[in-house]
C-alpha cells in the first residue's frame, strides 16, 4: 500500500529520510532539507546582508547542492548576498577537466559568476605533473595544501568576504575520527567549527552551511531535483586514511543511523586540556601566507618539487632539509646525501 507523506498528508511519500526516518513526498523533503540548512545558517550567523560570498564549486554533488540551496535561500529569505562560484583546477586530466565543464553549466543554470584558478597558473605545476614526480602515495598531501591556498587566492581575486564549502556531516565526522586516531589535537579543535574567523591577511573566512546535512540526503536532494553534477572519483584517489575512516563510519551508520551526528557532537564537545601545546600562527617568510613555521607548507612542497626532492615536505625530516630551506647552499656531498634519502 502506498505510504502517504507524513508532513503534508496529501501526496504519496517517495522516500524515507535517512536523518529522521520520516516518509515524505518530494516537495516536503526539499522544503525540510532547505529549512535545516537555513536554520544552520541563521543559528551560526554565517552571513551578513550585503556580503560577497564565494561558493567553492567542484562540480560534485555537495558543492552543486550547496550552490543550488544557497541561491534558493538567498532569494526566499532575502539574505542580501552576492553569490559567486569559485573553482580550483588541479590539472587532473580526465577528471577535473570534465567536472569543470559541469561547473560551467551550473554557472549558466544558476546565473552566478564563476572564477577558476589553476594550480598551473599559481604554482607552475599541475597534479598530473606532480603525480609523475611523486607517484600515487603522497599526491593528496600536495593537492590538499595547494587547494587550501588556491581557494584563498581565488577568493581574494574575486574580492569575496567569505567562502562557503560543501563539507557535509559525513565529511566532518570522518575528519573528527581521523584527527582522534592520529592524535592531531590542533586539527581536532578546528575541524568541527562551522566557520573560521579571518586568520590574517590572505586567509578568507570559510564556512560550511551543509555541516549538519547527511551525505545520503544530499544525494537524494540532487537526484530528485535532477541537478547537473559530476559523480566520478578523482583518478588519483584514494586518500587511503580517509577511506578507512569513511568505511568505519558507514559501518557504524548502518547499525546506528545517528552515528554521524554523534561523532560530530563528540568532536564539538571534546575540550583540550590546559598545557597542550597549540601551534602559534605566523606568516610564511616567502609567500606571506599564514604559517606556524618559517615557510608555509605549500612553499616547502613547491621547493621540493622544483628541486626534484619531493620528500622535502612529506618524508621523514632530514637534518639537511632545514639547511636547504633556510637557503644555505649545500655542499656537493650533502646534495648527494639528500638525493639518496629520496629513495
Ligand atoms: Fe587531489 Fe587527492 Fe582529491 Fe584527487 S583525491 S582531487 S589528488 S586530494
Ligand atoms: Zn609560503
Amino acid at each position: 500500500m502506498p505510504v502517504q507523506c507524513s508532513s503534508c498528508a496529501k501526496k504519496r511519500a517517495v522516500l524515507k529520510r535517512p536523518k529522521t526516518g520520516h516518509s515524505l513526498c518530494k516537495e516536503c523533503f526539499f522544503f525540510a532539507f532547505e529549512e535545516e540548512v537555513h536554520r544552520t545558517i541563521v543559528a551560526a550567523e554565517l552571513f551578513k546582508p550585503g556580503e560577497r560570498v564565494g561558493i567553492a564549486a567542484s562540480g560534485g554533488k555537495d558543492s552543486t547542492v550547496l550552490a543550488h540551496v544557497m541561491k534558493v535561500l538567498n532569494e526566499r529569505y532575502s539574505y542580501g548576498l552576492e553569490l559567486m562560484l569559485l573553482s580550483v583546477d588541479e590539472g587532473i586530466t580526465g577528471y577535473r577537466d570534465d567536472s569543470l565543464e559541469t561547473v560551467k553549466r551550473n554557472q549558466e543554470q544558476y546565473e552566478l559568476p564563476l572564477k577558476i584558478v589553476s594550480y598551473e597558473e599559481l604554482y607552475g605545476w599541475t597534479m598530473d605533473a606532480i603525480v609523475k614526480q611523486v607517484g600515487l602515495k603522497n599526491n593528496c598531501t600536495f593537492c590538499g595544501v595547494f587547494r587550501r591556498q588556491a581557494l584563498d587566492r581565488g577568493a581574494i581575486m574575486l574580492n569575496v568576504d567569505k567562502i562557503c564549502t560543501g563539507h557535509n556531516a559525513d565529511d566532518v565526522a570522518e575528519t573528527v575520527l581521523m584527527n582522534i586516531l592520529r592524535g592531531d589535537i590542533a586539527r581536532l579543535r578546528r575541524c568541527t567549527a562551522i566557520s573560521t574567523a579571518s586568520e590574517g591577511d590572505g586567509v578568507v573566512p570559510r564556512c560550511k552551511p551543509l555541516k549538519y546535512a547527511y551525505e545520503k540526503e544530499i544525494v537524494l536532494y540532487a537526484y530528485f531535483k535532477k541537478l547537473d553534477y559530476f559523480s566520478t572519483e578523482c583518478i588519483y584517489s584514494p586518500n587511503a586514511y580517509r577511506g578507512y575512516a569513511r568505511t568505519f563510519l558507514k559501518d557504524l551508520e548502518s547499525i546506528r543511523p545517528s552515528s554521524i551526528m554523534d561523532v560530530i557532537h563528540s568532536g564539538e564537545n571534546l575540550s583540550v586540556r590546559d598545557g597542550v601545546k597549540m601551534p602559534v600562527q605566523g606568516m610564511c617568510g616567502r609567500c606571506g601566507y599564514i604559517s606556524s613555521q618559517a615557510l608555509c607548507k605549500a612553499c616547502v612542497l613547491l621547493e621540493g618539487l622544483n628541486r626534484g626532492l619531493p620528500k622535502l615536505g612529506i618524508g621523514k625530516h632530514h637534518r639537511l632539509h632545514g639547511k636547504l630551506l633556510s637557503q644555505e647552499p649545500l655542499t656537493e656531498k650533502e646534495e648527494k646525501k639528500l638525493r639518496a634519502a629520496e629513495f
